[in-house]
């Protein structure tokens, strides 16, 4: 176990994760010994990923040289693939944004000629910034369906005609270099926690059309046996007054038949609002029309009965709310906070914070490039750059 917990790609990560910032606290975190822990680093600093840097404080004798992360090694692609639009970034690998660019697509066209404008704007963005296909390490993809992580494949995906089973990582030959895909939902949870490092568990949960869920554990996408962790949009939901709503999924009561995107503009159109997207029933609230007000907050009690039973089964630090529906913020809060406060034991609700997502639209861009990143700095690769 200690060559492990001291592997070159767990050494890389206590100082990209700011744990240590010197071989002593590397020493004093794994446990291994300073011979050990000089070699790995050496390799380190010549595969170019760590640099040496100024001196820390004395605790008596020699200062510390310091070690810092080169983030500036390589870059990685990132690629928010959309319905309606895609989003390609490039970053470095703390996952800051260097360029990006954004074109209108329509995912219905299927993969060949979606890929290939998202290949003209991964050079485009390259070039912009001044690097070349050779500087990414990386590429990272999220995409509006489920995805067999493994294979970078979707599966079935019910909004993605033509994309089920396509081999996405093919699209990006050129890089020659992993190709990481994985859903949306999943993606948005990882670019919600921001830089890596963080160990907190957390559930995002994305209301939109569907409803969706990404389960942060230790830091960590959870992705579960199959990969479809985390989606309960088709949780059973009781209806008070007996009503049954078909979802699209054949089943009966579906959270999402009741309290996502779709049903709320049908139950809008039924109440005589006169809207024909999801985003004009939210703007109403958003202007206090009080029938739109009731119908968001009535969709957040719903979604807050479902997360109050997550709460219990999986207390999270924090719930992060994202996706269309959440912009309508306040009301729809309200009405989640109200059933998750209500239903959850007390030592699981006592700490727990609901927001909603600070910036939705980028997340799903720093999601991307931190799932490229975190996968390619893994064991297995650092450890063969650091030979
Ligand atoms: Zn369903």
């Amino acid at each position: 176990m200690a060559s492990t917990s001291a592997s070159a790609g767990v050494l890389l990560r206590h100082v990209r994760t700011g744990r240590a910032r010197s071989r002593a606290d590397l020493v004093a975190l794994t446990g291994a010994s300073r011979n050990t822990v000089s070699a790995r680093v050496d390799q380190l600093i010549s595969a170019n990923l760590l640099e040496e840097g100024g001196r820390g404080w004395s605790t008596g004798g020699r200062p510390p040289t310091l070690l810092r992360f080169n983030s500036r090694a390589g870059c990685v692609l990132a690629v928010d693939l959309g319905v309606t639009s895609v989003d390609v970034a490039v970053t470095d690998l703390s996952a800051q944004i260097l360029g990006t660019v954004g074109h209108p697509i329509d995912i219905a066209d299927g993969p060949g000629p979606v890929l290939a404008e998202v290949d003209r704007l991964a050079q485009q963005v390259l070039a912009e910034v001044g690097l070349t296909p050779g500087d990414v390490c990386a590429v990272g993809v999220g995409v509006p369906g489920p995805v067999e992580f493994s294979t970078g494949r979707p599966s079935h995906p019910p909004i993605m005609p033509g994309w089920h089973d396509y081999p996405v990582p093919s699209a990006f030959g050129r890089y020659d270099c992993p190709v990481y895909v994985d859903n949306d939902v999943n993606v948005m949870a990882l670019g919600e926690m921001g830089v890596a490092g963080s160990v907190q568990d957390v559930l995002v949960v994305k209301v939109g059309t569907g409803i969706g869920c990404g389960i942060i554990v230790d830091g960590r996408v959870y992705r579960g046996a199959q990969g479809s962790a985390g989606d309960i949009g088709h949780i059973h939901v009781a209806q008070p007054d007996g009503r049954t709503v078909v979802c699209r999924c054949g089943q009966d009561n579906c959270l999402e038949a009741i309290a996502g995107g779709g049903a709320l503009l049908r139950d809008a159109v039924a109440a005589g609002l006169p809207v024909a997207t999801v985003r004009e029933v939210v703007r109403l609230a958003a202007q206090g029309d009080g029938v739109a007000l009731g119908l968001v907050r009535d969709a957040g009690r719903t979604i807050g009965t479902v997360l109050a039973s997550l709460v219990n089964f999986f207390n999270p630090h924090r719930i992060v709310m994202t996706g269309g529906v959440a912009q309508a913020g306040v009301p729809l809060l309200a009405g989640i906070r109200e059933a998750v406060y209500r239903r959850s034991m007390p030592l699981a609700a006592r700490a727990l914070e609901v927001t909603v997502s600070e910036a939705p639209d980028l997340s799903g861009r720093v999601g991307a490039a931190l799932m490229a990143i975190e996968e390619f700095l893994d064991e297995d690769s650092v450890q063969a750059l650091a030979r």
